[in-house]
């Protein structure tokens, strides 16, 4: 098959490509160049609804397909991905301005695994059963859901969007679904791969438009009866506050503002190069990046210039040269926004040890959103700068004497994502793991992902736990069935 970009988006409803009903459409812009390269459909509750019709329809059917019939279909679509590698990684690049080699060596292998994962996942599905000594038996009912809704960020496109829509077609539910209007090539592209991969008309839908417009009518409709989301808290409490009386599921996946605990007696070398990714991995923008950094007082100065001098060689530039360490952020809004986070930064009297600046990119890349990595100290744990989400390419140093220092300052924030720990003594290691308020812990790693373990946050950072068994779970109804032995 051919993957061609297009021009103009279409939605994917009942299974064929659909221009917006209202005709509408927004500008896609190339973060790299600043360009309107394509258009997005800006859909909105009309288009919502004849998607929830089409995935009505498709219901009955799809939910009685055999485990056999299911795994067949998503691990084909699993398998189109991967031969499709190149076309669907330019296409997430040229949308989000991550470097090409990201694209291909992370966010696009992921979305085939995560299809393949779930695949695989639904043939092992079982559920519980409960013995009353002679008296009864209960067993567990796990049964589709029905019409559910999965909405995803741009920060990694393809790669999130697979995350929700894979478990809720393996667990026999019927999606209406949308991408993030600032990156919405790939979701398309997944359209053309579901059709060639023979999923059934109706089973997937892709409606592609804003978050007031179209993702508002797909988490207000009520006939979508679960909502699993990936975004911003902001619009984590606005979902929150529409499904709550309409009592629907909601898994809410949302910002991070991880601390990175770094004690003296870590494994040096391997601490620097990962905390150079954690911090700066796809221009910072990834939920899990350890944004506040964390530092034991007596290697504090030592950390300092050695971070620096790795940093400044992060290379900047065209995310198609294969030598550039960081691309371009995501949009001209969200510069606007890491810039402004920076000048607060000063305003808060944090003193600015390297970047704080734009990059001029180059050739095609003149006008494109490019930012320095940055790197703060001398801000105190509850300034905006160290309590808010900057999802940019910008870290703030803090130190401390003691464990308790540590823990302190790692649960000082609202936020409750993720946190990595930096030490050799195991027994410090399980310690501090248990009292820091994150809903994932890294020890000695970051990133390391075993799609089988519960994933989501505490506080800020959301509910519910995506991952394994806890996603097929989610999207499924339980029932209890007792029977009078
Ligand atoms: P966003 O909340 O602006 O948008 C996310 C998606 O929700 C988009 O598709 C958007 O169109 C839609 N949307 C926006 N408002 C909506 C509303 N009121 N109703 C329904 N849909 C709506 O977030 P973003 O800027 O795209 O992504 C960055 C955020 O995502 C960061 O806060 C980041 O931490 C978070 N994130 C979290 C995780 C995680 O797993 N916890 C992973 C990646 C990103």
């Amino acid at each position: 098959m051919n993957l061609e970009v297009p021009k103009h988006i279409a939605n994917y409803i009942g299974g064929s490509l659909q221009a917006p009903l209202n005709g509408k459409y927004i500008d896609n812009v190339n973060p790299a160049t600043g360009e309107v390269y394509s258009y997005i459909p800006d859909s909105d509750a009309k288009d919502v609804e004849d998607a929830v019709k089409a995935a009505k329809a498709a219901f009955p059917a799809w939910s009685i397909t055999t485990a056999e019939e299911r795994f067949a279909v998503l691990n084909r679509i699993a398998e189109l991905i991967d031969k499709n590698l190149d076309a669907l990684a330019l296409a997430e690049t040229n949308d989000n301005g991550k470097p090409l080699w990201l694209s291909k060596k992370v966010d696009i292998p992921r979305a085939s695994s995560n299809f393949r994962f779930f695949a695989t996942g639904l043939m092992h599905f079982a559920t519980e059963s409960h013995n009353m000594e002679e008296k009864t038996i209960n067993y567990t009912l796990r049964q589709p859901i029905g019409v559910v809704g999965c909405i995803s960020p741009w920060n990694l496109p393809l790669y999130l969007f697979t995350w929700k829509i894979a478990p809720a077609l393996a667990a026999g539910n019927c999606v209406v679904s949308k991408p993030s209007e600032i990156t919405p090539m790939t979701g398309y592209l997944l359209s053309l791969i579901c059709m060639e991969a023979g999923l059934p008309a109706g089973v997937l839908n892709i409606v592609h438009g804003n978050g007031p417009n179209c993702g508002a009518a797909i988490v207000a409709h009520p006939e979508i009866k679960a909502i699993s989301f990936t975004g911003s808290t902001r619009a984590g409490k606005e979902i929150a506050s529409t499904t709550a009386p309409m009592f629907k599921k909601v898994s809410l996946e949302l910002g991070g503002k991880n601390p990175n605990i770094i004690f003296a007696d870590c494994d040096w070398e391997k601490m620097m190069r990962t905390t150079l990714q954690s911090s700066f991995a796809n221009q910072g923008q990834i939920c899990l990046c350890g944004s506040r950094i964390l530092v034991e007082e007596s290697i504090y100065e030592k950390f300092k210039a050695e971070f620096i001098e790795r940093a400044k060689k992060l290379t900047v530039g065209d995310p198609l040269d294969e030598h550039s360490r960081q691309g371009a952020v995501v949009s001209k809004m969200h510069f606007d926004k890491v810039m402004g986070c920076i000048e607060l930064a000063k305003q808060e009297g944090g003193k600015i040890l390297l970047g704080g600046n734009a990059i001029k990119g180059t050739g095609r890349c003149e006008n494109g959103y490019f930012i320095q990595p940055t790197i703060i100290e001398g801000l105190g744990a509850d300034c905006r700068t160290n309590m808010e989400e900057i999802f940019g390419p910008v870290v703030t140093l803090q130190s401390f004497k003691t464990e308790d220092e540590a823990l302190q300052l790692a649960n000082a924030s609202d936020y409750g994502l993720a946190a990595t720990i930096w030490t050799q003594d195991v027994s410090r290691a399980n310690r501090v793991a248990a009292k820091v308020y994150s809903g994932i812990i890294w020890v000695n790693c970051w990133l390391l992902r075993d799609l089988r373990t519960p994933f989501g946050g505490f506080k800020n950072s959301g509910v519910g736990r995506e991952g394994g068994w806890d996603a097929l779970r989610f999207f499924t109804d339980v029932k209890n069935v007792c029977i009078d032995l």
